[in-house]
């Protein structure tokens, strides 16, 4: 892909569909990421994990394992019958928690099967600025998400985004144009996006 840097965030614990990763596994697979990154010379693997938000916006990872990660996203893949406070409220609780870097899929869309949560996004949009946590342009075919409006909105309250292929096999990693097209659909541009700076910058943001 030609790439200076890729972040690994399998998911974890409790997401029985998406095979989540207990403890043990997480710390095997770091171990790997580790070795690996001692043979490259001008390529890093970041170590990272897809976490869950509970029903009350707490993550499904203990602290110490996330202290250790380069990169936290968190995605909320259940619970999505609550209403719009209770999904807000959610959202911001996993966003002040100082471990996250990222929010994965924020508005929970599927196209043409799930509708987005009814978030309050001025709130969101706040929120992320206010505690530098940034937000996925997820480049899954049946995502997108965000979406375009939500793109330019995001970016018109000074949020940071993130492209991200959301991929489960290497074939996914393709996608990302899909995730590109999105953002540019939104008016983001290059400065907008945390994962188009080289890695010396890109350090920086976490
Ligand atoms: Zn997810």
């Amino acid at each position: 892909m030609g790439y200076e840097y890729v972040a690994i965030t399998d998911h974890s614990g409790n997401l029985s569909i998406a095979k989540g990763m207990d403890e043990k596994t997480i710390l095997k697979q770091m171990k790997e990421i580790d070795k690996l990154n001692d043979k490259f010379e001008d390529f890093i693997i970041f170590k990272g994990i897809e976490a869950n938000i509970d029903s009350f916006g707490f993550l499904d990872v203990p602290n110490k394992i996330l202290d250790d990660m380069d990169i936290v996203l968190e995605g909320l893949h259940s619970g999505f019958n609550q209403n719009s406070k209770e999904l807000t409220r959610r959202m911001l609780t996993a966003m002040e928690n100082e471990y996250v870097n990222i929010i994965a899929h924020p508005t929970g869309r599927k196209i043409l099967d799930r509708k987005a949560y009814e978030l309050d996004f001025e709130k969101v949009f706040d929120t992320s600025k206010d505690t530098n946590t940034i937000l996925e342009v997820n480049s899954h075919l049946n995502l997108l998400d965000l979406n375009d409006g939500n793109i330019k909105m995001a970016v018109e309250h000074g949020c940071k985004l993130v492209i991200n292929t959301d991929a489960h096999s290497p074939i996914h990693l393709k996608n990302i144009h899909l995730g590109i097209a999105t953002a540019r659909r939104g008016w983001a541009e290059k400065k907008d996006i945390i994962n188009t700076l080289p890695l010396k910058k890109l350090m920086k943001n976490f």
